[in-house]
């Protein structure tokens, strides 16, 4: 008999992908243009022009052997160099090397990280709204998830909560900033609380809360907004970095992990990410995405088009009586349930052929989340049926 658990997680697709393999269904029946799928964080933009270049540059100018080859088990080193050097004078810290693993993309970051952290039963902070995976994650590191909510209109975390729910068996928190599926950004000011509360119970415990940043959707913001890099407030933290967003090359699966040179434990650590990657198999991240990464450190795809769909998509929904929040960063929008009931409102709009996640997944009954990483015409041909089913439920 195969692992009960594994058959569960097999069986049960996540919310999100489900829906997506529905819209991709339902396309061959009523049309591509008929169905307005915001289901899944696929980016819409191309990949910047940099990319290909240098795919091209490398395949035309690497010997075969050396571009398909095995690098190290961490990565390649001339790789590793390129990210420290990188990390350490776009954010001012203290990255080596030494201190980066490569892998394949943020969900092997975030399962490695967990994986070298965690003693059964230790417990994981995570705040509310959170990527679903989480919970798989943590849970098959041996962890067990403590959720913490949101509060007001920018969707910080709510902090007194959050005091409560540290204690001696806190072993990391998660912060996802930007947010998938909120758009919100954490500010440093709320970023220095959680490291203040996270020193204060690392201190009682007599060991260290580790941070873990996940940070797909670092250079995807708008408006001016910044995000504070989390090891400038906090040192025992462990960056979770993935290119698939800022640089539209989620099916690449390539990313790194990135632990504070000034870590508590720093080597013991590093060897657990290092074991961690062995166990999992995550071992030699794809070899040629590797080696393109010293090209493309500091590009980004090009976001205002996503700034565009989140202007004409917010602007119109909040205009037709709908609760939203207004994105920030990240390329998804979170809307409220006009009764309060997310999987039947997504259910209404499913029957429309308009595809919206019901977000109770994600810690959030009551709200749905809308990719907009789609092309403008989805957006324009999906507003008139968000106006129908606004007025259904008489919003305006
Ligand atoms: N973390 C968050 C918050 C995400 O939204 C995603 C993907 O959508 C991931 C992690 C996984 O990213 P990757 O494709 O780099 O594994």
């Amino acid at each position: 008999m195969p692992n009960s658990k594994m058959i569960a997680l097999g069986e049960h697709r996540s919310v999100i992908r489900d829906l997506f393999e529905y819209g991709m269904e339902r396309k061959k029946i009523v049309g591509e243009d008929n169905v307005f799928d915001f289901s899944i964080g696929n980016p819409s933009i191309p990949a910047p022009e940099a990319v290909g270049k240098e795919l091209v540059r490398l395949i035309e100018e690497t010997p075969p052997t050396a571009l398909h080859g095995y690098s190290s088990a961490a990565g390649d080193p001339a790789v590793r160099r390129a990210v420290a050097d990188y990390i350490r004078k776009t954010f001012g810290v203290n990255e080596t090397p030494d201190d980066i693993y490569m892998t394949c993309g943020a969900a092997a970051s975030l399962t490695i990280s967990l994986h070298a952290l965690l003693n059964e039963g230790d417990e994981v902070i995570v705040f509310a709204p959170f990527f679903p995976e989480y919970r798989v994650f943590i849970e098959k590191a041996g962890g067990v998830v403590k959720v913490v909510p949101a509060q007001g209109e920018d969707f910080a975390p709510d902090l007194d909560a959050f005091a409560r729910t540290l204690s001696e068996k806190t072993r990391a928190v998660i912060v996802n900033s930007p947010n998938n599926p909120s758009g919100a950004v954490l500010s440093e000011e709320t970023l220095n609380a959680i490291a203040g509360m996270m020193k204060k119970q690392s201190r009682l415990s007599g060991a260290p809360v580790w941070l873990i940043a996940d940070e797909p959707y670092r250079e995807l913001v708008y408006d001016g907004v910044t995000v504070p890099y989390p090891m400038r407030c906090y040192a025992d933290t462990l960056v979770c970095y993935s290119f698939s967003k800022s640089l539209s090359l989620p099916g690449e699966r390539i990313g790194y992990i990135a632990l504070c040179h000034e870590a508590e434990d720093r080597d013991r650590v590093f060897a657990a990410i290092c074991g961690a990657g062995r166990a999992l198999g995550f071992v030699c991240a794809p070899v040629l995405f590797q080696k393109m990464i010293p090209a493309l450190l500091g590009q980004t795809a090009d976001v205002s088009a996503y700034r565009k769909n989140r202007d004409l998509l917010y602007s119109s929904l909040v205009s037709y009586g709908y609760t939203c929040v207004r994105p920030r960063g990240a390329f998804y929008l979170f809307l409220k349930a006009p009764d309060g009931d997310d999987a039947a409102f997504g259910e209404t709009c499913r029957k429309r052929d308009l595809l919206i996640v019901p977000a109770a997944g994600f810690g959030m009954p009551g709200w749905l989340r809308v990719s907009y990483c789609v092309s403008e015409k989805t957006i324009r041909g999906a507003l008139p049926v968000f106006e129908k089913i606004a007025k259904e439920y008489g919003l305006k």
